[in-house]
């Protein structure tokens, strides 16, 4: 049988990979993340299953190729934790998922932009205080009066933007590479232009190391009324998270969501809660931001329709290695 460990597996998803279970392949669950210090899991196995927050750098690929693990799969539609050019180097093939249920992350995105936009944080954090005033971040325009700003309007951003539609707001898009005929969903807008009229700017913009890193700046944030939040469904490295902290503290923009955050691997995924033990970490500051600033943790696929896809398309992609 072709050998196959899963990393990072979720107790949902072992029920979903047994139902599906073809002939030929055999599965290895662990819970835990593929990192440098458990690398010796993946010996005897001819391919490794990864998802977003596991570690496929240079330095486990060359092991792995050294043990002959020829495969590298990834369940995610993001595929920068995978070093392709280690990869390529060492004649690993490497496959991933480019798509699954776009509703997956859209809904995440839509709810978080709600909830940032409202100030729900806000309220609920208060009345866990027993302070049941009314906060005036919570007096905001209705659907029908939102300006919603896409930026990457691909799969998931149009997928928000459906939603956003259906329930009365304007939907401006930003994307380098336009689509056409989605005039009744969106309209096209330069990214300036976007991000001054936006209540709400949601990121859906793939991140390519080397290429757009950090794209989204202190230059973006300045442009932002202060009234409007961000969202970040898509990757934290095409932010810069620094400027986004200073932005939020400074008031010039009012809230900040984000389902993605750097050095993930270190919280997210993890069998027991991860202790935030570095106060000066991303992570700590973003957390003494709450309520203005929520992060969940990197959940935008974690719907019962994206793992069903996740899964069949795993296999497709198992069953595709082995034809070669
Ligand atoms: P996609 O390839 O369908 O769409 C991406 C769009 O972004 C394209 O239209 C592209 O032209 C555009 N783009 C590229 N650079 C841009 C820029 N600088 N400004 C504006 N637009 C730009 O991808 P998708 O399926 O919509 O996924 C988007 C991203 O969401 C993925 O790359 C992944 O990183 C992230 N994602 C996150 C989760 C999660 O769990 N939070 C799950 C899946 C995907």
């Amino acid at each position: 049988a072709f050998k196959i460990i899963s990393f990072g597996t979720r107790d949902n998803e072992v029920a979903h990979f047994d139902a599906l279970n073809k002939e030929g392949f055999e599965m290895t669950y662990k819970s835990e993340n593929l990192t440098h210090d458990n690398i010796d899991l993946v010996k005897g196995f001819d391919g490794v299953l990864l998802r977003a927050n596991n570690v496929a750098d240079k330095q486990n690929l060359d092991q792995m190729a050294e043990w002959g693990i020829k495969y590298v799969f990834t369940r995610t539609v993001g595929y920068n934790h995978i070093d392709l050019d280690a990869a390529k180097a060492n004649g690993q093939i490497v496959a991933y998922v480019p798509a699954y249920s776009p509703y997956a992350v859209a809904d995440l995105a839509f709810g978080l932009g709600i909830m940032q936009n409202r100030n729900l944080s806000g309220a609920v954090a208060s009345s866990e205080k027993s302070d049941f005033r009314p906060n005036p971040a919570s007096f905001v325009p209705e659907f029908q009066s939102l300006t919603v700003g896409i930026l990457g309007t691909g799969k998931i951003g149009l997928a928000e933007a459906k939603l956003w539609k259906g329930v009365g707001a304007k939907v401006l898009g930003y994307d380098p590479y336009p689509k056409d005929g989605i005039e009744d969903i969106l309209t096209y807008a330069s990214m300036e232009d976007l991000l001054k009229e936006s209540d709400i700017v949601s990121l859906h913009v793939p991140y390519f190391k080397g290429s757009n890193d950090k794209f989204f700046a202190a230059d973006q944030l300045k442009m932002m009324k202060s009234s409007a939040v961000l969202v970040n469904t898509a990757r934290a490295e095409i932010t810069d998270e620094d400027a986004i902290i200073a932005a939020v503290k400074a008031g010039d923009i009012k809230g900040f969501a984000t389902d993605v955050i750097s050095n993930e691997s270190a919280y997210f995924g993890q069998v027991e809660p991860a202790a935030v033990k570095d106060a000066s970490s991303t992570m700590a500051q973003f957390q003494a931001l709450y309520p203005k600033v929520v992060v969940t943790p990197h959940i935008g696929s974690y719907t019962e329709n994206a793992l069903h896809d996740m899964i069949s398309i795993s296999y497709q992609n198992f069953a595709n290695a082995l034809k070669g």
